[in-house]
């Protein structure tokens, strides 16, 4: 189980990753440096020396936060997830320089959501599953293209809010499955009607049926992180009163 705790007066964060070593430490519900207590690892003796005599808070992770832009195999990379105190929610920034560096943890004030920046029809894999599915009696190129306009056309209008989200694995966090909703399934089997005719339309009927569900018929919305940043207010950031020694280690410290 991480831990992440927040130096209230200088906002820098550490998250301790080292289930067994918190194990012995307690942590008191209004930590200060001194009751966290059994911790060999360096890094967090030197994170306690550099916020000595500082306010110290635990903060919770929130579950299903995260996101990245990037694979969630992939090693160096940029993710967010939230944190709160309780009272105050905040923006963790995570990232790595390159492999061999860290984690590096960052507390941001604002908060993020994602922005859907389009909606895409898998045209390569219906044209390859229309090929293979009608080799017996195939599809003329041109009726293949003009299902293929006459469902990206559906994919422009459609209102992503309205789609059913298909649990695929993707392995890419920010583009994610929709099965297309009745009414757009409507209207792409009524203007398929122009398109193919008599038995040609009962396949095609067929085939909508059989992939709208998963496969190559479910429409692609890509996403995109969209972090608002605000500034600490200045009542939060007097609420912890700083000793005058503190303040001047933070003063060198900025230089
Ligand atoms: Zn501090």
């Amino acid at each position: 189980m991480n831990q992440l705790i927040r130096c209230i007066n200088c906002d820098k964060i550490f998250m301790k990753t080292s289930f067994d070593q918190w194990l012995e430490c307690k942590v008191e519900s209004s930590p200060s440096p001194e009751s966290f207590t059994g911790i060999e690892r360096d890094d967090f003796q030197d994170f306690l020396k550099n916020h000595h005599g500082h306010q110290l808070e635990d903060l919770k992770i929130m579950e299903d936060s995260f996101v990245s832009e990037k694979p969630y195999s992939e090693p160096v990379k940029l993710s967010y997830f939230k944190a709160t105190n309780g009272k105050e929610s905040f923006v963790i920034k995570k990232f790595r320089d390159n492999i061999y560096e860290p984690l590096k943890y960052q507390l941001l004030f604002g908060d993020y959501s994602l922005k859907c920046i389009g909606i895409e029809i898998q045209s390569k894999a219906i044209k390859r599953q229309m090929e293979m599915e009608f080799k017996g009696k195939p599809l003329s190129p041109k009726k293949i293209a003009a299902f293929l306009n006459l469902y990206q056309h559906i994919a422009e209008i459609i209102d992503i809010k309205s789609l059913e989200r298909i649990s695929e694995e993707s392995s890419c966090p920010m583009e994610i499955y929709y099965k297309m909703d009745d009414l757009s399934l409507m209207y792409l089997l009524r203007n398929c009607r122009n398109i193919f005719k008599g038995q040609e339309y009962l396949d095609i009927e067929k085939f909508i049926h059989n992939h709208e569900e998963d496969g190559v018929l479910l429409l692609k919305g890509t996403y995109e992180i969209q972090l608002t940043e605000k500034t600490k207010s200045k009542t939060k950031a007097l609420a912890a009163p700083v000793p005058l020694e503190v303040e001047q280690i933070i003063e060198k410290k900025k230089f």
